[in-house]
């Protein structure tokens, strides 16, 4: 089972074999962390990103599912794009974030990445609300099996970390 560490910061900063994208569906980039990872990363992550889109996934990449390209001009080694399910108020699907999750960590193993950062998927243009998004993204983490040694979860705020505190407090108290 993987170590979970939290720090806040910058998602495009971490030094870790994989760093996961919260991307859109078209894979050619978005507002928020996407935004953030490509413009960081540079020209070579959209070229892979389109190559994706050409090859397999002409009508983009499902909604929980995840894909692997070079992390570009970025301190990490790989970005694993994940597509975040948006938030409704009518309900919306658990499984699907914590299929991100899971997804991401799945091709994390295919690619032999031991250090994995991820942001918190769908809390930003997406809505999903930070506690509940906290507690789906710890228990998809801690539920997965995983050759990752360390799940960084890397939270752009104070509040969004104190969440991600409280889910990792609970989840010890267990
Ligand atoms: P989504 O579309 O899945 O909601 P966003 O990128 O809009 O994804 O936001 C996801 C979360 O990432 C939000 O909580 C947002 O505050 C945070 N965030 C935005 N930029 C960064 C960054 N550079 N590093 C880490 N987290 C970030």
């Amino acid at each position: 089972m993987a170590r979970i560490t939290l720090v806040q910061g910058d998602i495009t900063a971490q030094e870790v074999d994989a760093v996961v994208n919260a991307a859109n569906s078209s894979l050619l980039g978005g507002g928020g962390v996407d935004g953030a990872i490509h413009r960081r990363g540079g020209p070579e992550i959209l070229a892979a990103c389109e190559d994706l889109r050409r090859s397999h996934y002409g009508k983009g990449l499902p909604t929980g599912r995840a894909v692997a390209t070079t992390a570009g001009r970025l301190p990490a080694g790989h970005v694993i794009h994940t597509v975040g399910p948006v938030y409704q108020v009518s309900g919306s699907d658990p499984w699907l974030l914590a299929s991100c999750y899971r997804e991401s960590l799945r091709v994390a193993d295919e690619l032999g990445a031991r250090t994995v950062a991820f942001p918190a998927i769908s809390t930003g243009a997406y809505g999903w609300p930070m506690e509940d998004a906290a507690r789906i993204a710890v228990e998809a983490v801690l539920g997965a099996e995983t050759n990752v040694e360390e799940v960084r979860f890397v939270l752009y705020d104070e509040s969004a970390y104190q969440a991600f505190a409280e889910q990792i407090g609970l989840s010890e108290a267990e």
